[in-house]
């Protein structure tokens, strides 16, 4: 039983996740949670606990392509196999080394979500170039909201990011897909969107992904820019641009998938380990795990260990 159990456990693959972007998508968790490069305010995981610019195998390679290869195996073939997750992906030192043993594995396309901070590096180019749809971040047209934005490692530069999309374009013949994610509102943001228009006519991305805050950011002030807002960027800033975000119906608020509720009626009808929760709620585990740390923070739910898992369940009173 218990090592029934333990085969079924996966701590780096999870998924496949509904993506709008990606349609499913079997997700692949190379950093601990929030080790980023930036503390970005709209960050749907929280605020970043480790900041860092530090490459390194963050977990074990084999350990990572045993697990894919086993979804694989197990489960209907995904659309993608998409390397994201809960902090940021080219911080994995052995990155063009796992694209490449995925690639041999399957013919399933491998996209890799990252907010293009390292790209100035070329050895994080050179790692990308197998993939096969890399989506990277460009947040603002200026080096102040830059700053004021994403929040940066102090050693990251506006001006190496911008050069480094650029290098990496020219280098890569695949799918490239910009993310634009907007904080806030017009007048303000008018003139942002002008000097992004003039980067991204630079960088030549295959599309443009315009996104705005759909569910609890980092920071409170980081609201969601409104519909007409977004309808009129999206305008300005060229052709091949989408508008990806979910809007709440009749309101600008931000929206939870379902919020730190859900998961709780969830737990209070079965004890649930994150895998569970994340399939049940058909939503990445990232996102599951930010409404338990709210709900711990509560004392609402507890941990308990069983069999080799962890599971949460909802304290009874
Ligand atoms: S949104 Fe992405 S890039 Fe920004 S802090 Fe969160 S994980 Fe890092």
């Amino acid at each position: 039983m218990l090592s029934d159990m333990k085969a079924q456990g996966f701590r780096y693959v999870f998924g496949p996740v509904a993506s709008r972007r990606l349609g499913r998508s079997l997700g692949v968790d190379l950093v601990p949670f929030k080790t980023c490069t930036y503390d970005c305010v709209y960050c749907q995981l929280g605020r970043t606990t480790a900041r860092t610019l530090e490459r390194r195998e963050y977990v074990p390679l084999a350990d990572v392509l045993g697990e894919v290869a086993r979804k694989l195996e197990t489960e209907a073939p995904p659309d993608y196999v998409t390397l994201a997750g809960s902090g940021e992906p080219t911080l994995y030192s052995r990155l063009g080394e796992l694209i490449a043993a995925v690639k041999d594995m399957t013919t399933i396309p491998v996209a890799v979500l990252t907010n293009g901070s390292l790209l100035s590096q070329s050895s994080v180019r050179e790692a990308l170039l197998e993939a096969d749809n890399v989506a990277p971040s460009l947040d603002a047209g200026t080096a102040e909201w830059f700053q004021r934005v994403n929040r940066p490692h102090p050693a990251i530069g506006f001006d190496e990011l911008i050069e480094g999309l650029v290098a990496f374009r020219q280098g890569f013949k695949n799918l490239l897909w910009l993310e634009v994610f907007l904080v806030g509102r017009a007048p303000a943001l008018d003139d942002e969107v002008r000097r992004l228009a003039g980067h991204i006519e630079r960088i030549r991305p295959d599309r443009v992904q315009l996104n705005t805050v759909a569910r609890p950011p980092a920071e409170p002030w980081a609201t969601p820019t409104p519909r007409e807002d977004l309808l009129r960027y999206a305008r300005m800033l060229g052709e091949h641009v989408d508008i990806i975000t979910d809007f709440a119906p009749g309101k600008d608020e931000p929206r939870g998938i379902g919020g730190a509720d859900e998961v709780l009626a969830l737990l209070q009808r079965r004890p649930c380990t994150l895998e569970d929760l994340a399939e049940g709620l058909s939503v990445s585990r990232l996102e599951v795990l930010k409404h338990l740390e709210d709900l711990r923070g509560r004392n609402l739910i507890e941990l308990e260990l069983r069999g080799g898992h962890a599971f949460f369940k909802a304290r009874r009173n």
